[in-house]
């Protein structure tokens, strides 16, 4: 697939996988996409897998991804992971923002866009999810909750860290559901985003920044989703815990 972008297509393995867990899928991954060149991979276990996914990723074409870390740089924050603790195990790539997080951890906009300042004085790379809800799509509202979002989780971002940040569309409908937006509401959802990115940074910036979609993304379903014009890549949730699925869903993608 020849496109403006490269896909980057990212494995959100969430509060999945014990260390020999994640070592096993790693090692599996390796062996099956040691070839991959057409796509950034990456890979996002849980903070206690960091360490030694870090180690058997080295020699691989597989980057490290961490689900969330704290605005803070160091000090009293119980619970917390600073970016140079990240940094430590190579991470890259931080997922900001995840419904579940906006869900059960009250994330605000505001918040997430200081945890993406945090990232990008750290030179990691955020991914910034956004998604409306099913009742927010059915009262027509989809733009303007996406709107809000993205004016509040990219606040004070410059230019030059916008095209360094990547941007997860991700339909809160679809996440581990089974339902996955048709290609024509993903590339429509995408299409706005990118022309939002034009208004608010410029065309430039808007052209270049890589927008993942994510929901129930799997192997039947990630061919034609990546071939939509602004579709850049994917986040994968349920579909990156098995080896066989992660691997199918990257080379049904190239
Ligand atoms: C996610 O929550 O980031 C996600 C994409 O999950 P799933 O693929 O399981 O819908």
């Amino acid at each position: 697939m020849n496109k403006e972008r490269k896909l980057i297509i990212a494995g959100n393995w969430k509060m999945n996988k014990t260390v020999a867990e994640a070592l096993d899928l790693v090692r599996g991954l390796k062996l099956d996409l040691g070839g991959v060149k057409e796509v950034d991979l990456v890979v996002c276990p849980p903070f206690t897998a960091l360490c030694e996914v870090s180690k058997a990723v080295l020699d691989s074409n597989l980057r490290l991804g961490a689900q969330n870390m704290s605005e803070h740089n160091v000090g009293a924050y119980t619970g917390e992971i600073a970016a140079v603790m990240l940094k430590e195990f190579s991470v890259r790539y931080v997922i900001l923002g995840h419904s579940e997080r906006r869900q059960y951890q009250m994330e605000s906009d505001a918040l997430v866009a200081r945890k993406a300042l945090a990232v990008h004085a750290a030179s990691l790379k955020p991914i910034i999810c956004v998604g409306e809800t099913l009742a927010q799509r059915e009262a027509g509202q989809m733009q303007k909750v996406l709107e809000t979002q993205l004016r509040g989780s990219l606040a004070g971002l410059s230019k030059e860290q916008m095209v360094e940040t990547i941007i997860a569309y991700e339909p809160v409908w679809a996440i581990g559901t089974g339902k996955t937006a048709t290609t024509a509401q993903a590339q429509e959802a995408h299409a706005f985003i990118r022309a939002l990115l034009g208004k608010m940074f410029d065309e430039t910036v808007a052209r270049r920044v890589r927008i993942q979609y994510g929901s129930s993304v799997k192997p039947s379903n990630a061919r034609e989703l990546m071939s939509q014009l602004d579709v850049d890549g994917a986040l994968v949730g349920g579909a990156s815990l098995e080896t066989r699925s992660f691997a199918d869903i990257i080379k049904n993608s190239i």
